[in-house]
């Protein structure tokens, strides 16, 4: 009965395995917590009894996460004569364990302690020199980051290209040549629509949108809304905070927004974004919490998802077509005069913006394929951080055609290079492709989805997602996901299209 004992002594090997898995997310999940009461609803005297927390907290999680037996586990289970007799969901739980654990052994604690008290003086440093606009107060600090992440990419591949590894570290698959592959034909194409649409007749009075409308009145149409894209609120909740995120997971997640009085689309589309990073949680790996494939997919995936809710649903003709009138009167009739064409067009108003997170959907790429290139040439040595602001203000005048007035609203903006690794910023761009090429593949699959989105059946498309992507959790990597889904290798040639044929008609070009 050797075969039994020995499938008696694999499954227990596997159990324990998942057992320690989830132990680490269970500590993931009150760092989270922390996290976001620190934001919403913590007094601000706690903020010094709080990082010692989070600090305690961070540590725990890392040690449970390099924890020496799973390294045994791991060894023992692959190397077992029945792993062959692990289902493939098993094979690929036992993988993404080895995966995530092969890469933070790599690192040294020390240098992970040292890497993380480095970010906050970084931090620190950005935030003045952006008060003061002044890019030479955070120069010696950006100078040290970016030797931090070439040895952080060090650690986990000393034989690669340090941004590649770093990419590759955020979005699995991910390389420079395929970023250049997907990215290079989405800039050619983006920079003459984006000038056709400038120039088109069509134009739009944004004054009518920048009514003042109380934020009771708005709150109204963000619940509203949250119920229609089937965020669960007994499963989650809604709250203020400066800069709209999403924190949590599965029956606990929770969002935030803000609220400006004088701009009602500004909170309800970041309610349609959180919301839709909020959805995912919510229904990811429905049937395997805690394991490692009940997780989201990918970061890009994660980021695909809340732009698909944002833009392909909350910026869609078709949804405000079958909103508007609910829309007016929850608003109480302030916005009684504007027609659906005004309406469409203020949500997809193309202009030269300075700051990548106001940016319109066509623009926004091009915000992000100009960070890409930067860190990749910082990180190799093709451009110095010293000279950063001069290219940064260069390459935007090139490829968004905006004048950089400061470093403040130029090179200065986004907080990525002092507290994250650097090779974040594509996911962007990368989950505005992958929900492209998820959104052609649902309208092939839905004939009807116009007419339906029309008259504000929104389960269509969100049933369509469900089944597709969010239950389907980290079963596959993310580029497999898309190519599984839709039968075809992820190309941005989806996102040119949607983009040409929605900005065309609503910017009435040809
Ligand atoms: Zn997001």
């Amino acid at each position: 009965m050797s075969y039994y004992a020995l499938n008696y002594s694999m499954r227990k090997k596997y159990e324990e395995l998942l057992k320690l898995y989830k132990e680490s997310l269970i500590v993931e999940e009150i760092a989270m917590l922390l996290y976001w009461d620190k934001d919403v609803t913590m007094p601000s005297g706690g903020l010094k009894q709080r990082a010692e927390q989070m600090a305690f907290i961070a540590e725990l999680e890392h040690k449970k996460k390099i924890n020496p037996r799973k390294g045994e586990l791991l060894q023992q289970i692959l190397e077992h004569p029945d792993y062959e007799n692990l289902s493939d969901l098993e094979k690929r739980n036992v993988f993404l364990i080895q995966r995530e654990y092969n890469k933070l052994v790599k690192v040294p604690p020390d240098f992970v302690g040292e890497f993380q008290k480095y970010c906050v003086l970084a931090t620190e440093a950005w935030e003045k020199a952006k008060e003061k606009s002044d890019f030479t107060i955070f120069l010696p600090k950006l100078e040290k980051m970016i030797e931090y992440n070439k040895k952080y990419a060090q650690f986990l591949n000393p034989d690669a290209d340090p941004y590649e590894v770093l990419l590759d570290y955020f979005e699995s698959g991910m390389t420079i040549e395929k970023c250049d592959q997907i990215f290079n034909p989405l800039k050619k194409a983006s920079i003459p629509l984006i000038e056709k649409c400038l120039s088109s007749t069509t134009k739009l009075d944004m004054s009518i949108l920048n009514r003042s409308c109380p934020l009771d009145i708005q709150k109204k149409v963000n619940f509203d809304v949250l119920e229609l894209i089937e965020f669960d609120l007994e499963r989650g909740r809604l709250d203020e905070y400066v800069h709209p995120f999403t924190t949590g997971n599965y029956d606990d997640v929770r969002i935030t927004t803000q609220y400006f009085e004088k701009d009602i689309l500004s909170a309800l589309l970041s309610i349609m974004h959180e919301g839709g990073h909020g959805s995912y949680e919510q229904n990811v790996g429905k049937n395997s919490h805690y394991q490692p494939v009940g997780m989201y997919c990918s970061e890009g995936m994660h980021e695909g998802i809340a732009r698909f809710y944002e833009n392909f649903i909350g910026r869609s003709p078709e949804f405000w077509k079958s909103y508007l009138k609910r829309f007016k009167e929850l608003t109480e009739n302030i916005f009684a005069d504007v027609s659906l064409d005004n309406l469409v067009l203020a949500v997809n108003n193309v202009e030269h913006s300075a700051v990548r997170t106001e940016a319109d959907e066509l623009t926004y790429n091009l915000h992000i394929i100009l960070r890409y290139e930067l860190e990749r040439d910082l990180l190799n040595g093709k451009i110095e951080a010293k000279n950063l602001p001069q290219i940064w203000n260069r390459k935007t005048k090139e490829l968004i055609g905006y004048e950089v007035k400061n470093d403040a609203e130029g090179v200065l903006q986004d907080i990525h290079w002092s507290c994250e690794l650097m090779g974040y910023f594509p996911n962007y761009t990368l989950g505005n492709i992958f929900g492209a090429q998820l959104y052609a593949k649902f309208k092939k699959d839905t004939p009807n989805w116009q007419k339906e989105l029309e008259r504000g059946n929104l389960n269509i498309i969100i049933d369509w997602l469900k089944e597709n992507v969010l239950e389907k959790g980290n079963l596959f990597d993310p580029f497999e996901l898309v190519k599984e889904v839709t039968e075809e290798e992820v190309s941005s040639k989806y996102l040119i299209d949607y983009h040409k044929e929605k900005f065309s008609k609503i910017y009435d070009l040809n």
